[in-house]
């Protein structure tokens, strides 16, 4: 295959799978890694699909001799906060073991160039805002943990020469692709914006929001929302740094803007049409009151520009998603019927 070879490991999932299509469109040659455990198969939207775990080294042995493979995107992790408080194991196992074997393997291959999703979760609770790649990673919770330790040994790795890395740090990855043929699927649904957009679309009766009496102006979280397709554009821009012969690099995506839960709903509102019930409850476990992301930082040394930043925009191209999911599933559920009304031959 002439030109570039990305293994997009975890494409198959949200940010993954926008990665491969903007990738697909910048005329790379994609190879998928996916095990399936969350992300879906309809949802690739090309490439060469392989389906397998990283704990699998033959697979992986096979993929990157198969292959002539020229950098690896790694977004196959589990994500989700609370869940790694309750099974820090299987974050740790995941995370950061499953990490490892990749790494191994690709060492084995010489294979160099290593693109990381990592996440605002490796910083805690800020300490100033907006947060700079400076600021002190203390997380509060295996999540942000599991990633700072994958960050550490991609250093200890390039120190050792095996390898080039950037590490990207997402804040609030939301949207999606503009077409309205890829967005947020996650089962079960824990971030707010896909659960706002659920709830004007009837399917959740409201909104739990989670803490009122935080020191934000309206008492609610301040979150940096970051448009999914702006995200896999820093991709890009990180593969060419390594193509390039670039350092490595921690980066932030965000907007340098936040946006309190309040201001969400009533922005998905405006945007739907729906009047999307509410209700006050508790603080979530680990949620800092305010995320912002200082990403000067990758703006000027790469030069990155988001598309997509104001809320509205950003929820308006998630809603075009979520009501086409709603067709799906209503098919789904009807065709599921219909199979079920057809007697069965003898
Ligand atoms: N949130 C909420 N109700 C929900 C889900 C989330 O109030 O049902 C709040 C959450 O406490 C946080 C913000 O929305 O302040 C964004 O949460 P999300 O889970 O989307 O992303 P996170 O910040 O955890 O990465």
């Amino acid at each position: 295959m002439a030109g570039e070879t990305i293994l997009v490991v975890g494409g198959a999932g949200y940010i993954g799978s926008h990665m491969v299509k903007d990738l697909v469109r910048a005329d790379k040659n994609v190879v998928v890694l996916d095990n399936l455990s969350r992300g879906h198969r309809d949802l690739v939207p090309g490439g060469v699909f392989v389906e397998g775990d990283l704990g699998d080294s033959t697979l992986l042995d096979r993929v990157f001799s198969e292959y002539k493979i020229d950098a690896v995107m790694h977004f196959a992790a589990y994500s989700l906060v609370g869940e790694s408080v309750e099974s820090p194991l299987a974050y740790y196992r995941n995370n950061i073991s499953r990490t490892i074997e990749l790494l191994e393997a690709m060492i084995r291959h010489a294979v160099r160039r290593f693109i990381f999703s990592s996440t605002a979760a490796v910083y805690g609770e800020p300490e100033s805002l907006p947060i700079t790649e400076e600021h002190p990673c203390r997380p509060t919770n295996p999540y942000g943990e599991s990633k700072l330790a994958v960050e550490q040994l991609l250093a200890d790795c390039a120190r050792a020469g095996d390898l080039q890395y950037v590490s990207l740090r997402y804040f609030n990855a939301a949207g999606a692709d503009v077409s309205g043929d890829l967005g947020e699927r996650h089962g079960p649904e824990t971030h707010l914006i896909p659960l706002v957009l659920q709830a004007a679309l009837g399917e959740r009766e409201g909104i739990q929001v989670f803490g009122t009496d935080y020191p934000t102006s309206d008492g609610t979280c301040l979150r940096d929302y970051v448009h999914v397709s702006d995200l896999t554009r820093a991709h890009l821009l990180a593969l060419q740094r390594l193509t390039s012969g670039g350092n490595n690099a921690i980066y932030n995506l965000g907007n340098s803007k936040g946006y309190s839960v309040r201001e969400v709903i009533e922005t998905a509102r405006r945007v739907t049409g729906h009047s999307i019930p509410t209700v006050a409850s508790g603080r979530r476990a680990g949620d800092p009151a305010v995320l912002v992301a200082d990403s000067g930082k990758i703006r000027g040394e790469l030069g990155w520009k988001p598309r997509y930043e104001d809320l509205q925009t950003i929820i308006e191209t998630a809603w075009v998603w979520h009501q086409r999911e709603a067709q799906r599933k209503k098919n789904h559920r009807s065709e599921t019927a219909v199979d079920l009304q057809v007697p069965a031959k003898d």
